[in-house]
């Protein structure tokens, strides 16, 4: 069977999933996945958990980072007949969960709300993850920090599409909050990251950030 998504597995255990937005998939003594690409990408996802024998059920935590479409918009389908608890930041839950209308770009939000079960706060850890709260792309963005790997799951407080950088100012509720929090990741120590949108960096992540945010 011709698999519809290249299986990538950066580190052992972390998988990215490149649709739209990346989808990363921690497989070790957890069975996590981070954020959930486009509603018409969900099947992909799937197609890739299937592809290393992972089935949605088994999951323990889906973490979003944001409640941006491209991020939150396969939840619905992946979290169905899953026990798997939602986890995301206090102030992005009700956007996640469609209980309150999203006032930032790109618009009102039109994915099927999935409550969230987990409300996280800045330095929360859950599974292993540390929560980095990054806001100015959405209000309630976050990263994520797993120091077993040295990786950073930045989610869309950076990109590397051709290098590092901020976002595209369009796409960000607060541009001045979002430079901000790219200097607070700067700040930790790691060699290893993950984008929603760009190639991964596997070693030397830290440093390129640390560049970044010197310029800003
Ligand atoms: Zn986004």
């Amino acid at each position: 069977m011709a698999s519809r998504v290249a299986l990538m597995e950066l580190l052992k255990g972390v998988h990215v999933i490149e649709t739209y937005a990346t989808t990363t998939l921690l497989v070790d003594d957890r069975l996590i996945l981070v954020d959930t690409s486009a509603d018409a990408d969900a099947g992909k996802v799937m197609d890739y958990l299937n592809q290393i024998r992972v089935k949605p059920k088994d999951l323990s935590t889906i973490f979003i980072t944001h409640t941006h479409p491209d991020h939150v918009g396969g939840l619905a389908a992946i979290k169905h007949g899953s026990p798997a608890k939602v986890a995301a930041h206090r102030i992005e839950a009700d956007f996640i969960a469609r209980k309150r209308v999203y006032d930032g770009p790109s618009g009102p939000q039109s994915h099927p709300g999935t409550p969230v079960d987990v409300l996280l706060d800045d330095g929360q850890k859950v599974d292993g993850l540390e929560v980095i709260f990054t806001p100015g792309h959405t209000r309630g963005s976050i990263s994520l920090f797993d120091v077993s790997h040295s990786l950073l799951i930045a989610g869309d407080a950076a990109r590397n599409e051709s290098g590092i950088q901020p976002m595209d100012d369009r796409y960000n509720v607060d541009p001045k909050q979002h430079r901000e929090s790219i200097k607070r990741l700067a700040k930790l120590h790691f060699e290893n990251a993950v984008f929603g949108h760009g190639a991964p960096i596997k070693g030397g992540a830290g440093a390129k950030i640390a560049d970044l945010a010197k310029h800003l």
